[in-house]
C-alpha cells in the first residue's frame, strides 16, 4: 500500500544504520532507530483509536522524540498539528477545539492544565518531556518496532500547520501529502541535498521551516541534521565545523555576525545558507558575505504554500529579493482592487499557484473563499514586485500598507532610512489615524544602545531622503519591537498601542 510522503520521506532510510540525528548530547540516532520509534508511536496512536483521517495536536519541546511523532503520524496516517511551544493553556484551548484533535500530546509539565481541556475535547493526553521521557513513549516501548504504513494519497491531508498569528488570529492550513512532498522535491532539487549533508538545525519544529522546510527536504535527500534544541550561539559555533548546511532566520545569521569567533574558517565545511520566514537586510547579506565569503541564500514562503520563491544556487544570489518562482510554482503580482495582472516592476499583491498550495483553512470557508481563487491562486497578503531580471522581493504585508491622503506608503521604504540613523538598532512604522489623511506613518525606533537617537535630527534627514507624504508624523522610541516566537515584528500590536498619534 502506498503512503506519499511515508514512502518518500521515511521508509527509504528504514533500515540505515548510519546516523540521522546527531545531538547536542553527543548522542547519535540512527535512521533505522528514529524509523522504529516512529513506528511504536504509529502504534499508540492507532491503539488510541486514531483513524485516518483524525487530528493530533502536539505541543511539545523539540527532541528527537517530537520529530518521530511526526513520521509515526504520518505512517498511521493520522494529521499531524504541531503547536508553538510558547501558547499558553488559553491559547492551546483555541487550537485544541478548532481542530477537533482526538488526541494532545504534551509536555509532562502541563498535563495537569491540559488534562481537563483534552477531556471536555474528548481527546486523549499522552506526554512528552524534552528528555524523551513521558507517557507516550512508555506505551509506546512495549509496541512493535514495525508497522503497516496506512494508504494515503496525495490529495490526503498530511498536516494541519497553524500560521504564526502575525496579523490576526492563527488560521489552520491544510496540507495534503502532496503539498509536503512536491515542495521538499523542489527544494532538494534546487538547493542540491544529498545524502552526504549534514544540516544545522537549530529551528523549532512547530513551524514550515524547521518542520517541512529544513526536515523535509533532508529526509528526502537522506542526509543527516546536527538537531538542536534551540539556537544556543555556543553550540553552532560548536558545530559548524561538521555541518554542511544550515537554515536560519535572520537572526541566527546577525547573531553570528556579532560573534568573532564566526570567521572562514569556522565555515570551511560549509556549502550552504539559507535564511527565511523574515527579510534578510541587504546589510547582514554583504556582512556575511564579506566576512565567510558566503553570499545566503534567501527564499521566501509561509504556512499555507511552504516555499514559493528561492534565490538560485548556482547564479546571483541577489541580496534583498527572494529570487525566482520555484520549478512548478507560478507567481504573478496583481492589482489589490482589482485582481488583474500588474505590468512588470509594479508593486502589488503576491499571488501563487501550484502543487505547493494549500488545500484551505481548516472550518474557515469564507477565509478560503477569500484568499484562495477558483482558479488556484493563493493570494498571499504579501506586496511584492519583480524586478527586470525576474528576481521578486518583498515589499511588506498588505494589511501594513499605509494609505495617507490616497497615497500609498509602504513602511519598509522609510523604515530602511531609519534603520541607517544613528541611535537607531531597529524601525517599524505603522499608520495612524488621522483626521484629514485617513491614516499618516508613525516611526518606532529601538534605540541601538548608546547614545539616545536625536529624533528631530532623524527627522531633518528623512525629509531630504523621503517624498513629503511619507514623512513621519511623529516619532517614538521603544525598547524592543513586539515580536512573535518566530521573531516577526506584530504591527498589529504598535498599531492598537500608537492609535492616538499624539
Ligand atoms: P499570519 O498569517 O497568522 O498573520 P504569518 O503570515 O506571519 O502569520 P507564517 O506563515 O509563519 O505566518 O509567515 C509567512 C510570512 O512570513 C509571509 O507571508 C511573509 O510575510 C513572511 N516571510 C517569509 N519569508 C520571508 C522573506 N524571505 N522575506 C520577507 N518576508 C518573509
Ligand atoms: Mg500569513
Amino acid at each position: 500500500m502506498s503512503n506519499t510522503l511515508y514512502d518518500a520521506l521515511f521508509a527509504p532510510h528504514a533500515d540505515r544504520s548510519d546516523p540521522f540525528l546527531y545531538l547536542a548530547d553527543g548522542r547519535i540516532i540512527s535512521h533505522a532507530d528514529f524509523a522504529a520509534v516512529a513506528a511504536q508511536f504509529a502504534h499508540v496512536l492507532t491503539g488510541a483509536g486514531l483513524n485516518p483521517g483524525d487530528r493530533l495536536a502536539v505541543q511539545v519541546e523539540k527532541s528527537p522524540e517530537a520529530l518521530a511523532i511526526y513520521a509515526g503520524a504520518v505512517q498511521a496516517g493520522v494529521i499531524f498539528l504541531p503547536l508553538n511551544t510558547a501558547y499558553t493553556t488559553d491559547e492551546l484551548e483555541y487550537f485544541i477545539e478548532n481542530s477537533g484533535a482526538r488526541m494532545l500530546i504534551c509536555d509532562p509539565a502541563k498535563a495537569d492544565a491540559l488534562g481537563p481541556l483534552a477531556r471536555a475535547q474528548g481527546a486523549d493526553l499522552h506526554t512528552l518531556g524534552a528528555d524523551g521521557t513521558g507517557s507516550l513513549t512508555d506505551a509506546a516501548k512495549a509496541q512493535p518496532t514495525a508497522f503497516d504504513t496506512v494508504a494515503r494519497a496525495d490529495d490526503d491531508l498530511a498536516a494541519f500547520l497553524y500560521t504564526s498569528g502575525t496579523t490576526g488570529r492563527s488560521k489552520g492550513a491544510m496540507l495534503s501529502h502532496a503539498n509536503l512532498l512536491s515542495n521538499a522535491q523542489a527544494l532538494r532539487d534546487l538547493w542540491r541535498f544529498t545524502k552526504d549533508d549534514v544540516l544545522l538545525h537549530a529551528l523549532p519544529i512547530f513551524h514550515t521551516h524547521g518542520l517541512f522546510v529544513a526536515s523535509n527536504v533532508t529526509l528526502l535527500a537522506g542526509g543527516a541534521m546536527i538537531f538542536l534544541p534551540k539556537f544556543d550561539l555556543d553550540r553552532i559555533i560548536a558545530e559548524l565545523p561538521r555541518a554542511t548546511s544550515m537554515m536560519g532566520v535572520p537572526t541566527f545569521y546577525t547573531r553570528l555576525l556579532d560573534d568573532d569567533r564566526f570567521d572562514r574558517n569556522l565555515v570551511a565545511n560549509m556549502r550552504l545558507f539559507t535564511s527565511g520566514s523574515a527579510p534578510l537586510l541587504a546589510e547582514t547579506h554583504h556582512r556575511f558575505e564579506n566576512r565567510t565569503g558566503h553570499r545566503i541564500l534567501e527564499r521566501y514562503g509561509m504556512t499555507e504554500t511552504n516555499m514559493n520563491t528561492s534565490n538560485p544556487y548556482d547564479g546571483e544570489r541577489r541580496a534583498g529579493t527572494v529570487g525566482f518562482p520555484l520549478p512548478g510554482v507560478e507567481l504573478k503580482i496583481t492589482d489589490p482592487e482589482t485582481g488583474k495582472t500588474l505590468p512588470q516592476g509594479e508593486v502589488g499583491l503576491i499571488e501563487v499557484r501550484g502543487p505547493n498550495v494549500f488545500q484551505g483553512y481548516w472550518q474557515m470557508p469564507e477565509k478560503t473563499a477569500a484568499e484562495l481563487r477558483e482558479d488556484g491562486f493563493f493570494i498571499t497578503g504579501d506586496l511584492g514586485q519583480i524586478d527586470a531580471g525576474g528576481y521578486v522581493s518583498i515589499v511588506g504585508r498588505d494589511k501594513d500598507l499605509i494609505i495617507s491622503g490616497g497615497y500609498n506608503i509602504y513602511p519598509k521604504e522609510i523604515e530602511v532610512v531609519l534603520d541607517q540613523q544613528p541611535g537607531v538598532l531597529e524601525s517599524a512604522v505603522i499608520g495612524v489615524p488621522h483626521d484629514d489623511f485617513g491614516e499618516t506613518p508613525l516611526a518606532v525606533l529601538v534605540p541601538s544602545g548608546g547614545a539616545p537617537p536625536d529624533t528631530d535630527a532623524i527627522a531633518d534627514t528623512v525629509k531630504e531622503k523621503l517624498a513629503r507624504y511619507k514623512h513621519p508624523s511623529g516619532y517614538r522610541v521603544i525598547d524592543e519591537l513586539p515580536r512573535n516566537t518566530m521573531g516577526k515584528v506584530q504591527k498589529n500590536i504598535l498599531r492598537d498601542r500608537f492609535a492616538d498619534p499624539g
